[in-house]
C-alpha cells in the first residue's frame, strides 16, 4: 500500500472538510484562518502510530506554525480535543494509537482512497 498517496487524500479529506464557501478553515489550536491548501492536516498523536494515523479525532486542520514550528502545539491541541470530545478522548485516542494496526492492500488501489478523495 502506497502511504504517501493514502496520506495525500486523507490530508485533503480533513483540510477541506470543514471549509466554508470561500475555502476557509481555521487552525484547531490557535484560530489562525487560511484557505485549506495552505494549512496542514495536525496529528495529536505523531503520524508514525498507525492506530491513529487516520483517525478522525486524531486529526485536524492546523497552520503550519503550530503543526511544524511548535510540533502540533500540543498543549492547546489537548484543550482543544478535550473542549470538542470531552476529556476521555485522550485515553482514547492513546489506546487506539497502541494499537497493533496492520495497513493491507485493498482489492483495488482505489478503493481505500475513495473514502478519502471525494
Ligand atoms: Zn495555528
Amino acid at each position: 500500500m502506497n502511504l504517501d498517496k493514502l496520506d495525500k487524500a486523507f490530508s485533503n479529506f480533513i483540510r477541506s472538510e470543514g471549509a466554508d464557501d470561500n475555502g476557509m478553515v481555521r487552525c484547531c489550536t490557535c484560530g489562525h484562518p487560511s484557505p485549506w491548501q495552505y494549512m496542514d492536516n495536525g496529528h495529536f498523536i505523531p503520524r508514525g502510530n498507525l492506530g491513529t494515523r487516520y483517525h478522525l479525532k486524531n486529526c485536524h486542520v492546523q497552520c503550519v506554525p503550530c503543526n511544524r514550528n511548535l510540533s502540533g502545539n500540543l498543549k492547546k491541541y489537548k484543550e482543544f480535543l478535550i473542549q470538542k470530545y470531552g476529556p476521555e478522548i485522550i485515553e482514547e485516542l492513546e489506546q487506539e494509537s497502541r494499537k497493533d494496526v496492520k495497513l493491507y492492500s485493498a482489492p483495488s488501489p482505489s478503493y481505500s482512497l475513495a473514502r478519502y478523495s471525494s
